[in-house]
């Protein structure tokens, strides 16, 4: 051990309780010569419009995080800076450290910004690998061929092998099965009344934040009504609450949209899991032990095990094969720019309201309705994947941008030609109706194709058929869905297209 100082920057997204970084210092120098520096930048803050809840969660879980290691006995250095770079410089000035310690970031333009440092600073900068993702430690696909595509199944039973999750006896899946998908498509029957997340009342350092936030110009949604997890103790508690009390249903009803409930059974963890104040095994460790204590069914496990070990890790995977290309990828070369109805919900779709309206206010929406209405919407009226992406990076408390291009411009919007989904997820108003309650008191009628009163899903779903139906035959996985083309007599595809282009200049005259 040398008695030098040793500096550990980290950053509001890694808030591990055994942050690498933190072990490396300790094993040159005493904790007492480590310093822990932790800075909220205010050019990073406002690089983008962001949700609001979002900035209080990071700022506020960071703050409580300084004072977590204080009480472990390291000497925090919290800071209000301009950039990082700055912050950087004035507390190695102050300190003199010798030494800087990192864990790599999990976002592309972030990591450049550590690599730059190794030049910028006038010291060592060590760059630790990441561990917030359980790829970091096991790749199921070494060397990837490049454009090659790789599919999410194959990728999850590695994952599940490697990690010993849901094996037998034999070490075989458990329940003799790797995917209960079929079983995990139920519409939510009117009299389920699913248990809500729990609510955290912001403490003294909280409502600082919202003061500090809530000053903050243009961003999106507001500050009130904050009850997210800022503590590891308090998302532990959130994780123990999904497991007892939604888990049990999460698979049955995991595809099911509702109207007048955002959260369902879905467990409401992403925040807390992209921070790292709760971590990718944790999950799935407390979500296996409900299955083996006989409290959840293995299709709702295995469903929720699928969502973290398969889809996060695959697309944290994906992000990092693909970029930085993937955010220029507009493969359905599509033009339209956002509608303005996206930045206030005001458009009569009752579903597209809903969800957009809920977004803004509360940063959440389930997976089904990110991608089967908000993305669904997007690819059928051709909005520019950037403009789709930036809007989900806006309105989101989980968004971070190694979890937005894949999920965006891959897996929504299928813009990256097929890499990352095997198929464009596109359906009509037909999908909404059986999977929601949405339909129903909305204006427009799911059951039309074309007409003033024709769903506007139903016009752009079957004019984005027309116009690309060479390219979906080819894709085996959709092709048979373009034969229902040849049901559409000549004069409903004229309407049809005449009423696509009317939307479209709508949606465009609006802005
Ligand atoms: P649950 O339904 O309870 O699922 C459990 C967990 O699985 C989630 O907490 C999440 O950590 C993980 N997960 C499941 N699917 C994915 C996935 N495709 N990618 C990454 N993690 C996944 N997830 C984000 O974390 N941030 C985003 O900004 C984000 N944007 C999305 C945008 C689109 C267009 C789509 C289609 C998906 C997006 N997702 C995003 C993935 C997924 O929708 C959310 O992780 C999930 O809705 C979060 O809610 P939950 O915690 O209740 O999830």
């Amino acid at each position: 051990m040398t008695h030098d100082t040793v500096s550990v920057w980290i950053t509001a997204d890694q808030l591990l309780r055994n942050h690498p970084a933190l072990a490396a210092a300790e094993a040159a120098v005493s904790r007492a010569n480590i310093r822990v520096v932790l800075l909220e930048s205010h050019t990073r803050l406002t690089q983008h419009w962001y949700q609001r809840k979002k900035l209080v969660l990071l700022l506020s879980a960071l703050r409580h995080y300084a004072d977590d290691l204080r009480g472990a006995g390291y000497v925090v250095d919290h800071r209000e800076v301009n950039g990082f770079a700055d912050g950087l410089r004035e507390h190695l000035a102050q300190t003199g450290s010798t030494r800087l310690v990192v864990m790599a970031s999990a976002e592309y333009a972030q990591w450049q910004l550590q690599q730059s440092l190794v030049d910028a600073l006038a010291l060592p900068v060590e760059i630790l690998p990441n561990t917030q993702f359980l790829v970091g430690s096991f790749d199921p696909i070494p060397n990837p061929t490049p454009g090659k595509r790789y599919v999410m199944e194959n990728f999850y039973r590695a994952m599940r092998r490697e990690f010993g999750v849901l094996l037998d006896s034999r070490g075989e899946p458990e329940g003799g099965r790797w995917n209960f998908d079929a079983e995990n498509r139920k519409p939510l029957p009117k009299q389920l009344d699913p248990p809500a997340p729990p609510i955290f009342a912001p403490d003294a350092a909280t409502q600082a934040v919202m003061a500090k936030v809530d000053a903050l110009p243009d961003m999106i949604g507001s500050t009130a009504d904050f009850a997210y997890a800022v503590t590891h103790a308090q998302a532990a508690h959130a994780l123990d609450q999904f497991i007892t009390e939604r888990l049990p249903l999460f698979g049955d009803y995991e595809d099911a949209m509702r109207a007048d409930n955002a959260t369902l059974y879905h467990s409401i963890l992403s925040p807390y899991l992209n921070i790292g104040l709760l971590e990718p095994l944790q999950l799935i460790r407390a979500a296996e032990a409900a299955y083996r204590a006989g409290h959840a069914p293995l299709n709702a496990v295995e469903g929720f095990v699928r969502q973290i070990i398969g889809w996060r890790e695959f697309m944290y995977w994906q992000y990092w094969r693909l970029m930085p290309d993937l955010l220029r990828a507009n493969a359905w070369q599509a033009t339209q720019p956002l509608p303005e109805f996206f930045w206030d919900g005001q458009t009569d779709m009752r579903c597209m309201q809903h969800v957009i309206t809920r977004a803004i206010d509360t940063g959440y929406s389930h997976h089904i309705e990110r991608l089967m209405i908000v993305s669904n919407f997007c690819t059928l009226a051709g909005i520019t994947p950037g403009e789709v992406n930036n809007w989900f990076l806006a309105c989101y408390i989980d968004a971070y941008d190694w979890v937005m291009p894949p999920n965006v411009i891959g897996m929504g919007l299928n813009a990256d030609g097929g890499i990352i989904g095997t198929k464009p997820y596109i359906a009509s108003a037909a999908y909404i109706n059986r999977m929601s309650d949405y339909c129903g008191g909305c204006r427009f009628n799911h059951k039309q194709r074309s007409g003033a009163d024709a769903c506007p899903f139903n016009v752009l779903y079957w004019n984005f058929l027309l116009t690309h139906e060479t390219q979906l035959r080819a894709n085996p996985r959709f092709g048979p869905a373009v034969l229902g083309l040849r049901r559409i007599e000549s004069d409903e595809r004229a309407a049809i297209r005449a009423d696509a282009a009317r939307l479209l200049e709508e949606y465009r005259a609006r802005r």
